[in-house]
């Protein structure tokens, strides 16, 4: 593997560390699973587009910077180590944007990424339904056509920040009698605000109300919110879940800001010796091990590797990593720790939920025996 970066490289990973520097709100923003943190974090997206760095991996016609790989993972070091705010615009950023560049038409791409990078309009994800989690390919929300589009009908689930967001995308079965449950499913974009939706909040742990379902009553949708050809949902869909799993979901550089803030909260609590001290050093090998990992599969994707199944055991890596170093980090707070709103807090409820979402755990577990190391299939 080689790690010299070009002098360009160099240049990019400066004009954003100065950039961020100069921006980055100096207060922390409050949560983005409240309304008014929702709002805060918008206005943050449409700062950082307004100098194209919202969406650096894009082509720059879209709002990019066309950076590859190794400049997006340098600029999420800077980013992340800057303290800067978490993106609201995730789902939109990194799971619709790439598929609407491998699937959309121009004419999509043109209309939808442009707003999406400002933060004007934030998307949420609905592929989940209550009894299609894990085997997605059962859903039963239902795609009609009608004139000129299609008629949404059925139960959307757990779907992030959609109390606030304003468009979803999700996979809908169009095809009732096509041969296997794969088939017939077409991947179709929503406003979250049409006649016929009604979003309605899951209560989390803190009460933040963020999180929701989506119940759909007949939803018109235009031919032009199709994403590819009706029937090819699921295709199209799983081209997307590499990202989600893999390097994008969760970088490197957001693991390495937290391990280097949780060394810090180790000092502050005094230095104490014994088991805490070898677990922050644990979270700190755990996220220059992330990293490593993470550039190596980035050089090799550059010379023309493919990802693959990989972003299943990163995907295992970082979820369960994030929980120690949460855990680590409410030790080192004390009793109160966990209930006080503050960031570690609040952290370690995501992190709890990550061994679910994105794919849980025992799935990946069984796509890296499969895949990777061609143990025979599981039971199922
Ligand atoms: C915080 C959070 C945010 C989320 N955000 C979104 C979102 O924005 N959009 C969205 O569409 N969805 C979202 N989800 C949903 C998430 O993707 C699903 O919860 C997940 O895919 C699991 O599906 P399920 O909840 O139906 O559980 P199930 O599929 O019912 O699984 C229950 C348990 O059984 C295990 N299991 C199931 N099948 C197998 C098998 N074949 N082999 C071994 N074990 C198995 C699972 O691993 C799990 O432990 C989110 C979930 C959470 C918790």
């Amino acid at each position: 593997m080689d790690l010299h970066h070009s002098p360009e490289d160099d240049a990019f990973r400066a004009e954003a560390r100065s950039w961020l520097a100069a921006h980055v709100p100096r207060a922390p923003l409050p949560s983005l699973e409240t309304r008014e943190g929702f709002a805060a974090h918008r206005a943050w997206e449409a700062e950082l587009a307004a100098d194209r760095w919202s969406a650096v991996s894009w082509p720059t016609r879209y709002g990019g910077r066309d950076a590859d790989l190794v400049r997006w993972l340098a600029f999420e070091e800077e980013y992340w180590s800057a303290g800067a705010p978490g993106r609201v615009s995730q789902n939109g950023i990194s799971l619709l944007a790439p598929t609407l560049l491998d699937h959309g038409t121009e004419e999509q791409r043109a209309r939808i990424l442009p707003p999406m990078a400002r933060g004007e309009t934030v998307w949420a994800q609905a592929w989940s339904e209550p009894e299609a989690g894990s085997d997605l390919a059962a859903l039963r929300s239902r795609a009609v056509r009608t004139a000129g589009g299609w008629l949404l009908t059925g139960q959307k689930t757990w779907s992030s920040r959609a109390a606030f967001a304003d468009r979803a995308f999700g996979v809908f079965r169009s095809d009732p009698a096509a041969a296997r449950p794969h088939d017939g499913l077409t991947y179709l974009m929503f406003c979250l605000s049409a006649p016929g939706v009604t979003v309605r909040p899951v209560g989390r742990l803190d009460g933040k109300p963020a999180f929701a379902e989506i119940f759909l009553d007949e939803v018109f949708v235009p031919d032009e919110d199709v994403i590819g050809e009706p029937g090819q949902g699921w295709r199209i869909a799983m081209s997307a879940t590499g990202n989600e799993r893999g390097l994008t979901l969760r970088s490197p550089g957001r693991f390495l800001a937290a391990a280097e803030r949780l060394v810090r909260q180790w000092q502050a609590a005094g230095s104490p010796e014994g088991a805490l001290r070898d677990r922050v050093a644990d979270a700190v090998i755990g996220a220059r091990a992330y990293q490593l990992f993470t550039w190596e599969a980035a050089a090799r994707y550059a010379a023309g590797g493919r990802l693959g199944a990989e972003s299943s055991l990163n995907k295992v890596f970082w979820s369960e990593y994030d929980i120690a170093l949460h855990e680590t980090a409410l030790d080192l707070l004390g009793g109160e720790g966990e209930f006080a709103d503050t960031e570690w807090a609040e952290g370690h409820v995501f992190a709890l939920a990550g061994p679910i979402y994105a794919g849980t755990n025992e799935i990946q577990r069984d796509i890296v025996a499969e895949k990777l190391l061609g143990l025979p299939k599981g039971r199922r």
